[in-house]
């Protein structure tokens, strides 16, 4: 029915248009962009290929597919399009890895540009000498090449994602957040430097000194002002391995006083994230593939016996030669949490393993028919404030029980962030982040069917919403203007003045459904 519903919606709005203004049919812009000179080429055939995301929710075909050869195919055919003028109905989509959730790497009958198209090539340069070391990239490339590619000079990008098969202006386009962004703010605080087409095709180099306007626009921004070509990301060190530890907790006021605690550290874990167990008995025992617990005969004793627990997840980064001195700082960290004894479980595993983990549990769930199923995510920013009474209502009231995929929720520190971006969060210091991750799969008594998880998302929505907490959407999903506004609250004017300028005739993205026509 959503999807449905969403189809009518976005058809009547094309209607509409077309008696007011009587618009070229994008049909026609399709044959003359097939007239221009381009390094790549215009395909007929993926249509259905990319009217399908991870969400796997909303298919929404485009009527065309370009596959860039070169940054000038994309501002070719934008300009092109563009210098139709407001008649223009064609909307373009970049594409990265087509990992969203709720078709905003779509364009409804409109033109996809593969950017994957362009990754790799000659872009990916290393510089690894000066105080700054960087790596420049295409738009198109996956975070996991750029760690291979960094690795081979000793250096790696400092901010992540949980899943490394997503394009860097993919992730750029919305935070890229993870177990580092406490420490080093999400991946849009690690850019030094973007090229950007805009909507009206040109191609524009920018970072904080040099169009900064478009730079910080760009930087979660929903891929509304400009489509990311290039960007120039900053490296550090690489290590070569990582103490990963997990720690339960029954009382989630003890489990987010240790995570607050060791997010205000100066010396502290690399990473820091943590989870919501809710019934899930044998969960211990699937950590035992990747963990050692510290004490296995009490650990084989702890019962989780279906009640609620909070996991801790912790990384430390090291290299061989300072083995010593990282399990002395390990101990010194954990002595003062108040984690439940036994269920201490530690494992040691090289860098790569560590941050590419989520590939072994796709490459699982592919193998059981279970990866390419609707997944409708929620995805929330709750102020500190307001997180015990989230968690009060939400673990064990409206959610009875975690067999439907994982929920994190860890706290990041605001104040290293950059609150130029385009990304919207809670006006705290600190604030966490909460995924409910939940696959849709079909089972007899329907509990983790579509329609119930997404019952159960718009409870937690609405309670939100009644016990009036300042919570945001991250990978936000609205599909009215109205809600828009409200998600930037005071910064909705700047955003559309920044897609008049940017994008006027509202071509760009239109899979996020923000804006429907011309400014
Ligand atoms: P797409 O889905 O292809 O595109 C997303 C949006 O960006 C679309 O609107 C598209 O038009 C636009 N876009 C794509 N490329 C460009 C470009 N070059 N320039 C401008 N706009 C562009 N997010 C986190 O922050 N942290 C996580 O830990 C995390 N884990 C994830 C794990 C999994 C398994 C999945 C499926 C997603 C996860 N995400 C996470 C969410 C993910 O970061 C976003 O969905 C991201 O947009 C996906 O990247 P993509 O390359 O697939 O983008």
């Amino acid at each position: 029915t959503l999807v449905l519903l969403n189809f009518i919606h976005i058809s009547n709005s094309g209607c509409k248009n077309s008696i007011a203004t009587s618009l070229i049919p994008p049909y026609e812009i399709l044959s003359s962009i097939q007239t221009l000179a381009l390094d790549g080429y215009l395909s007929l055939k993926d249509n259905e290929d990319t009217a399908k995301d991870f969400g796997n929710i909303y298919h929404f075909p485009p009527l065309a597919v370009l596959h860039p050869k070169t940054v000038s195919d994309i501002s070719i055919t934008i300009k092109h399009i563009f210098e139709l003028g407001p008649a223009t109905e064609l909307k373009v989509a970049a594409r990265g890895h087509g990992h969203s959730l709720q078709g905003q790497s779509q364009a409804p009958g409109g033109l996809v540009i593969n950017m994957e198209s362009l990754q790799g090539g000659e872009t990916m340069k290393v510089h690894s000498g000066g105080e700054f070391p960087y790596v420049d990239v295409s738009g198109g490339d996956l975070w996991i090449n750029i760690l291979h590619d960094t690795l081979k000079h000793g250096l790696a990008p400092k901010s992540w994602t949980d899943y490394l098969h997503l394009t860097v202006g993919g992730t750029l386009s919305n935070a890229g957040i993870s177990g580092q962004a406490f420490k080093h703010g999400p991946q849009i605080n690690n850019i030094f430097q973007l090229e950007v087409v805009t909507g009206k095709g040109e191609v524009v180099t920018c970072s904080q000194h040099q169009n900064a306007d478009l730079f910080h626009g760009v930087l979660g921004g929903l891929g509304q002002f400009g489509i990311i070509t290039r960007a120039r990301i900053s490296l550090e060190p690489a290590p070569k391995m990582v103490k990963w530890i997990r720690v339960l907790y029954s009382e989630f006021s003890m489990f987010s006083k240790d995570q607050d605690y060791l997010i205000s550290l100066e010396n502290t874990f690399d990473y820091i994230e943590g989870f919501v167990i809710i019934n899930r008995s044998g969960i211990l025992d699937s950590w035992r593939s990747s963990f050692s617990p510290m004490d296995p005969l009490q650990a084989s004793q702890f019962n989780l016996d279906g009640k609620t627990f909070y996991c801790l997840e912790m990384a430390k980064y090291f290299n061989p030669d300072e083995a010593e001195v990282m399990n002395q700082s390990v101990d010194q960290l954990l002595s003062g949490l108040s984690f439940i004894p036994p269920t201490l479980f530690l494992s040691e595993v090289s860098y790569v393993e560590f941050l590419d983990r989520v590939h072994v549990s796709e490459k699982k769930l592919r193998a059981k028919g279970l990866w390419e199923v609707p997944h409708p995510w929620l995805n929330l920013l709750i102020p500190k404030s307001d997180i015990h009474g989230f968690a009060e209502e939400v673990f064990g009231k409206i959610l009875k029980d975690t067999s439907n995929g994982p929920i994190l929720i860890y706290p990041v520190n605001q104040t290293r962030w950059n609150s130029k971006t385009s990304l919207v969060t809670p006006e705290e210091d600190v604030f966490y982040l909460v995924a409910f991750l939940s696959s849709a799969v079909p089972s007899p008594t329907g509990a983790n069917s579509l329609e119930h998880i997404l019952t159960q998302n718009k409870r937690i929505l609405d309670f939100c919403k009644r016990a009036k907490l300042r919570v945001k959407q991250y990978l936000p999903h609205y599909t009215a203007q109205e809600e828009w506004q409200v998600h930037f609250g005071t910064r909705w004017e700047a955003f559309v003045e920044r897609k008049t300028a940017y994008d006027p005739l509202a071509l760009l993205a239109p899979g996020q459904r923000i804006f429907q026509k011309a400014m």
